[in-house]
């Protein structure tokens, strides 16, 4: 089918309109400017108590946020980083949940300059990846050690939501021998592609989707008409609700994101703050997940080095801040596409996921798998390290590395988890599977150097576990002893 068609048939106006109030969307560009500005400079008083408010596990408001945004004082930045990491500890703890990106297909009807995989982009080979190579991919994924994988696709007919759907079932159906002899597979698949109507997504729901991830990109209509001139892409609000429709078709973890770089990064957070304002106003609970890409070189395309509004690494520690203290119970995102010093330093001011052996080449695992050249790739990878690696610099900062996916499959999703996070208590659940995965993991996949630090660093977790009140109420301290033991002798999977 002819391209036009095709975009024109994908897009159903009525479920773009059903959202919208009195016509608008609620992105409101005069009134963020306006808060931007009205909020320039704010005593350390008003700091102070808007920080101690996010210490209370509360969301902040549009002001509250800009007041944030525009601190000046290095002094006052040091208490927010110092608040964000408490935060974190308060709703997450010290885990760190790890997944590994999966590209299943390059083919691209869009024109975004900024991306390599961008339709006029001669310089890309071109290919979608059948499902014997797709199961390729995630046997060299499952053997770093990953349970959860995101699949990505360009936006294309040829990877519709029937190819999507049918890619995952290949990914749930790949099976691996751990050199413990124990069979892993892929416990969650995230998606990241294309806005599709409610009823394809309520397909892919049906296939087991866990978190379904759309960017934004840029919040800032004309810099996002000028980014993305044509395709489907080029629809601003077709995107913008997309995971309005997921959240009708029944998913009820979704992610967002902006690409930072195109444009103003406060704007673009407080873009950011008005989808998750506007996602809890219509269902009642905000984004499961916010990412926070940064433009990296992308091939053929100029705009992702020269772009007026790139983010320093400076500016992008604030942003990150900023968003744990704005929207404290939601999980932050940072990507390789960051160099491990710029990773392990944001790590400490709020993440809770990282992707680790990063490959984004098409098949590019495989080619790992062989000592084959990797193609070009659709932007740059900044942090090369295995998840191995990745695991034991985490563990000598004090972090267990949780390959826990129990809350999708035991209903902690939506609404529930996001009560459980606001009041802390998720946090102590996760700490339970981070200690049952974290084994798994040791015993199966890492190396001698791992093992021997994450050895301590699960005594000192079992030990806090077995000393703390709300583990004894429960009765949940025989319950994880049990499990913990069983996993020793070779049970897989086990979760509370
Ligand atoms: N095609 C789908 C889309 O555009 O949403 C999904 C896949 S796209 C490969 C995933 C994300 O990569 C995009 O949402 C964008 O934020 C990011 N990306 C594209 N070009 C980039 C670049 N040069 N640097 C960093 N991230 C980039
Ligand atoms: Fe295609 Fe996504 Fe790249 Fe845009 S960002 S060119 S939609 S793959």
């Amino acid at each position: 089918m002819e391209t036009k068609k095709w975009i024109d048939q994908v897009i159903k106006q009525e479920e773009i309109d059903k959202y919208l109030v009195d016509g608008k969307d609620f992105i409101d560009e005069e009134a963020i400017k306006r808060q931007l500005a009205s909020n320039k400079v704010s005593s350390k008083e008003r700091i102070r108590a808007i920080i101690e408010k996010s210490l209370s596990i509360k969301r902040l408001d549009f002001d509250e946020t800009a007041a944030l945004l525009n601190v000046t004082d290095d002094t006052l930045w040091e208490e927010m980083y110092e608040a964000a990491a408490e935060v974190k500890r308060r709703v997450y703890d010290n885990r760190i949940v790890f997944f590994a990106p999966l590209y299943c297909g390059n083919l691209c009807v869009n024109s975004c300059t900024y991306c390599g995989f961008r339709k006029e982009n001669c310089e890309e080979e071109r290919k979608i990846l059948t499902k014997e190579e797709i199961q390729r991919e995630t046997d060299y994924i499952l053997g770093q050690g990953h349970k959860r994988v995101i699949v990505v696709y360009g936006e294309h007919p040829k990877t519709d939501a029937h190819y999507i759907a049918e890619s995952m079932k290949a990914v749930y159906a790949t099976e691996r021998k751990s050199k413990s002899g124990t069979t892993s597979r892929i416990r969650r698949i995230n998606v990241n592609a294309a806005p599709m109507c409610t009823e394809d997504l309520r397909m892919l729901k049906e296939v087991g989707i866990g978190t379904y991830q759309v960017f934004q990109e840029t919040y800032h209509k004309e810099k996002y008409k000028e980014v993305h001139p044509i395709g489907l892409k080029a629809d601003y609000r077709w995107r913008l609700y997309a995971l309005h429709r997921a959240m009708d078709a029944g998913i009820d973890d979704v992610a967002i994101g902006a690409l930072f770089g195109l444009y103003d990064w406060k704007f673009e957070v407080m873009g950011l703050l008005a989808h998750t304002a506007d996602l809890e106003r219509q269902f009642g609970i905000g984004p499961h997940t916010i990412s926070f890409p940064r433009l990296t070189p992308a091939s053929g395309s100029e705009l992702s080095t020269n772009s007026e509004y790139l983010v320093s690494d400076a500016d992008f520690k604030k942003i990150v801040t900023v968003l744990r203290l704005s929207v404290p119970y939601t999980g932050l995102i940072i990507t390789a596409r960051e160099n491990a010093e710029v990773r392990d330093d944001v790590v400490k001011v709020g993440c809770t996921q990282l992707d680790a052996s990063t490959k984004i080449g098409i098949g590019a695992y495989d080619k790992a798998a062989h000592n084959e050249k990797e193609d070009k790739q659709q932007f740059t990878i900044g942090d090369n390290r295995t998840l191995d690696e990745v695991v034991y610099a985490l563990a000598k900062m004090g972090k267990i590395t949780s390959f826990c996916t129990a809350g999708y499959r035991c209903g902690r999703t939506g609404e529930k988890i996001m009560q459980l996070l606001e009041t802390e208590m998720e946090g102590k659940f996760c700490k339970l599977n981070a200690v049952l995965t974290y084994r798994e993991y040791l015993d199966d996949y890492a190396s001698e150097k791992t093992k021997a630090i994450g050895e301590m660093l699960i005594k000192q977790e079992l030990e806090e576990i077995h000393g703390q009140a709300f583990y004894k109420n429960h009765k949940l301290v025989q319950v994880v002893d049990d499990y913990y033991q069983r996993i020793s002798k070779g049970e897989r999977d086990l979760y509370i």
